[in-house]
């Protein structure tokens, strides 16, 4: 079992709080997939010709590709893969993009699953963002996906923004709950360097919620997902009937993946590999025979780390048994011994085969998880 994911780096504009590598410039989108159907080529063998049971299109904005632009990929993948027959082929997009029509060539072009962009329900927030839709733009787009026939849509949401009161977070969560969707991830603001809000905060321009507000507005969204019948299986991800992300839960579980793209990650389970981030250098580079990525060979600690901080942030936690299985008894004890101080307070628990994080514990996941890194 193995994925793919494939990094579209365009973008029709830029949002405020974004740090994923992107370009407004869609000159070079030809030489583009040129240069990613090239390097798709190249990378084939990196995971042993294991079955693809997930390819997931992020970016930048995937949904800014035109048809014939996306056939050509998804043919070129199901020629060069071995692609399960019952894939999640995920896309992600923005809700200006998703008009019938094109939700249409999605659909017609093997895309199952939609993850759209709609990060707020509130028009102020939007534009405070640079987002390029609106809240009805959003609204519609959800609805023609589900009406078209997506039965696999996942929304993005952002909380913790400058000014987002409890209130408005907590209309957003019922308007966005009214609508036919089986899966959302909620993400806290991240003020990331070199983003325009990273400097507006530096300068004073806007204020970070405090951390009693971000706790609440926590709290608000898991007491209304879980009104609507969503399951939190991991801190940000929440699914109904169990329709968790495949592609997110492969990542967790450490299977093999290839990257794609400028930006994009590779892993086979000993290295991690990282392509360029610059598109005219990619581009070059991929089709020059030039070298475009950097290999880190992961030692026994940045597994075990990696192992411990991704089933950690799960509903189904850490086994301390698997742990001892991988990364030796000695290092299992520890974990378990540091799992246990945090039980007493009633921020793990344990249900006799895995120890996970309750909801007090979510709040304090990045001091549990540093005391369980081993540096
Ligand atoms: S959030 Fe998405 S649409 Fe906005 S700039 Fe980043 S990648 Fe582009």
């Amino acid at each position: 079992m193995a994925g793919i994911y494939i990094h579209i780096p365009f973008c029709r504009q830029k949002c405020y709080y974004c740090d994923f590598y992107k370009t407004v410039n869609t000159s070079l989108i030809g030489n583009f997939i040129k240069a990613l159907l090239k390097e798709l080529e190249l990378r084939k063998d990196y995971i042993d010709g294991e079955k693809i049971e997930t390819v997931y299109f992020g970016g930048g904005t995937p949904s800014i590709l035109k048809k014939d632009e996306l056939r050509q990929i998804i043919y070129f993948l199901n020629n060069t893969f071995d692609i399960a027959s019952d894939a999640e082929i995920t896309l992600e997009a923005n809700p200006d993009d998703l008009l019938p029509d094109c939700i249409e060539m999605l659909l017609n072009s093997g895309i199952n699953r939609l993850s759209i962009g709609v990060q707020s329900f509130q028009n102020e927030h939007l534009k405070r963002m640079n987002r390029r839709h609106n809240v009805q733009q959003a609204i519609q787009s959800v609805e023609n996906a589900a009406k078209i026939g997506f039965k696999n849509i996942s929304l993005d949401l952002i909380y913790g923004l400058p000014e987002l009161t409890p209130n408005q977070w907590n209309e957003t969560l019922h308007q966005v709950f009214a609508l036919s969707f089986q899966h959302l991830s909620a993400y806290h603001l991240t003020y990331h360097q070199g983003t325009p809000f990273y400097t507006w905060l530096k300068k004073g321009k806007i204020n970070e919620i405090c951390e009693t507000e971000s706790v609440e507005q926590f709290n608000i969204l898991i007491d209304i997902a879980e009104m609507y019948g969503f399951e939190q299986y991991e801190i940000s991800n929440f699914a109904k009937n169990k329709m968790y992300s495949k592609h997110n839960s492969s990542y967790w579980s450490g299977v093999k993946y290839i990257g794609a793209g400028p930006s994009a990650h590779s892993f086979n389970g000993d290295e991690r590999q990282w392509n360029i981030s610059n598109l005219k250098n990619y581009i070059n580079a991929v089709e020059n025979g030039l070298s475009y990525f950097e290999t880190e060979q992961l030692s026994k600690n940045e597994k075990f780390n990696e192992f411990v901080l991704v089933h950690l942030r799960t509903k189904w936690g850490i086994s301390i048994s698997e742990t001892g299985r991988k990364f030796g008894k000695e290092n299992a004890n520890i974990v378990e011994k540091e799992l246990q101080k945090y039980q007493k307070y009633g921020f793990v628990k344990y249900n006799g085969n895995y120890y996970a994080l309750t909801r007090e514990g979510m709040f304090i996941s990045d001091e549990i998880l540093s005391n369980l890194m081993i540096v």
